[in-house]
């Protein structure tokens, strides 16, 4: 098969990069020629673990190119994956469609035979069937078909993901355009891997439904742990107990600062929007934006309250700063609320992160970037333990705090055990929804 991908971000390279594993001949299409000289050295645009390998493997085998001309990326293309991003748009929440329709239209100024248009993109419900439309204005003879097909995988693990998933999720209306979806799928059905075929609106509608969901279940487990503090009740072993049932599961059930990240804070919107524009309103989507903006707040409150009530004056080391480990991606991310707080408030900020540092200069304009925790602790009033980075689960607690000015930790992933953290010297420890102790923990 013949693929084009277009969009060489978080999901349109990784995809590219794994269907060229898969054998078809991939050309990866897009618009940044600083991403796609990058990609022509063999550098990786983006941080993600095993992506570099896995790409080089591919161009050598010749099966895996780039381009910044998407006439030449189609021409004799079965298929083209539109993979753009579809950020909130501003002002009313709905996401923006603007790359994905663009992306269409190009399609449609360059195909000449027969193609499948696959929006690979998270998309409001009906979006496919505005690409046929917008297809089908701009060029009138091509023969087409539009696909749906979300995509699942997760930064950090997203070869894994997409190599092995839980699902692959195909919204078509023809059984030609079935039999293209099936063929460029056909190692992972042939290796078992369930695949779902659906009508166009249940696929795009799958997506929102299964991220708003795990936003949910990371909203609810947070709102518990707000409650675990007041009533003396530790959350991570309300999580294990409540994650043991096979109903529940214990993904997803780890309290922590609040969901961030590229996918959750706008595709839960996006749902919301859906819901209004449809007079069905998504109540318990509404709630659990309005409870994950709480939960951010709250963190702030923790920190201020270890810093003896204002954050003035204090130095305060922040370790990690993407929204999760292994990625350098900052979209959303909880730093992005924490840090502007703690510098408005008049402290000073050391940070670290293994792959945010790059991102993070330019978001984080006020922070002193340090090249590891202990550097990051020195001399600083409070540490707070941001992102679960695995460096940063087996610190040298004792060394930490006699670098420390005095030794104070806000760890906002429940990274450590209080009694660890209070043998290693700190005076003060606050977790989410566990007990702490020392001045500021109450
Ligand atoms: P991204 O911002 O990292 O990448 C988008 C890329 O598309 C950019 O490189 C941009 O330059 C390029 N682009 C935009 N318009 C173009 C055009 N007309 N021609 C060529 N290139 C163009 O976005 P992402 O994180 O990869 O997300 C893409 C989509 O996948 C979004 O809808 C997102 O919701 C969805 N998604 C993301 C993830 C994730 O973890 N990031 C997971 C599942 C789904």
């Amino acid at each position: 098969m013949k693929i084009a991908m277009i969009g060489t971000g978080y999901v349109g390279l990784v995809s590219g990069v794994c269907f060229s594993d898969f054998g078809h001949d991939v050309v990866c299409v897009d618009k940044d020629a600083t991403k796609i000289d990058k990609l022509h050295r063999g550098e990786v645009p983006i941080y993600e673990p095993g992506l570099d390998t896995l790409m080089a493997r591919n161009v050598e085998a010749g099966r895996l190119t780039f381009t910044l001309d998407l006439a030449e990326a189609i021409d004799g293309a079965d298929a083209v994956f539109i993979a753009v991003g579809t950020p909130t748009r501003r002002g009313d929440g709905h996401a923006d469609l603007r790359f994905v329709m663009a992306a269409a239209e190009e399609i449609a100024r360059t195909a000449k035979d027969y193609i499948v248009i696959v929006t690979k993109s998270t998309v409001p419900v009906g979006t496919n069937r505005q690409v046929k439309e917008v297809v089908a204005k701009a060029n009138p003879d091509l023969d087409f078909d539009v696909a749906s097909n979300p995509e699942f995988l997760r930064e950090g693990a997203a070869i894994e993901d997409f190599m092995k998933p839980d699902r692959v999720v195909v919204g078509v209306e023809t059984d030609r355009a079935a039999g293209v979806m099936a063929d460029i799928y056909r190692p992972l059905y042939l290796r078992e891997f369930p695949i779902i075929t659906t009508d166009l609106e249940s696929a795009e509608m799958i997506k929102y439904a299964a991220n708003a969901f795990l936003a949910t279940k990371i909203t609810f487990i947070n709102e518990i742990a707000a409650l675990c503090e007041r009533t003396g009740a530790d959350v991570k072993q309300v999580s294990k107990g409540m994650g043991m049932d096979n109903r529940i599961g214990n993904r997803f059930l780890h309290a922590g600062p609040g969901y961030g990240g590229s996918c959750f804070p706008k595709d839960t919107k996006a749902l919301a929007r859906i819901g209004q524009d449809n007079a069905v309103p998504m109540h318990i989507t509404e709630s659990v934006i309005t409870v994950n903006e709480e939960v951010k707040r709250r963190m702030i409150d923790k920190v201020r309250d270890l810093c003896g009530g204002s954050f003035n004056g204090k130095t305060i080391a922040v370790l990690g700063v993407t929204f999760k480990p292994n990625t350098d991606d900052m979209r959303d991310a909880p730093s992005l609320t924490l840090v502007p707080a703690l510098v408005g408030g008049g402290a000073s900020v050391k940070a670290t992160d293994p792959q945010g540092k790059h991102e993070g200069e330019a978001l984080l304009p006020s922070v002193t970037w340090c090249a590891d925790a202990y550097e990051a602790a020195t001399d600083a009033d409070v540490i707070v333990m941001l992102t679960e980075w695995n460096e940063f689960r087996a610190l040298n607690l004792k060394r930490i705090a006699s670098l420390m000015a005095s030794a104070r930790m806000a760890d906002l992933r429940n990274m450590y055990e209080a009694s660890d953290v209070g043998d290693a010297g700190f005076q003060s420890y606050v977790a989410v929804g566990r007990p702490g102790f020392g001045p500021g923990s109450h």
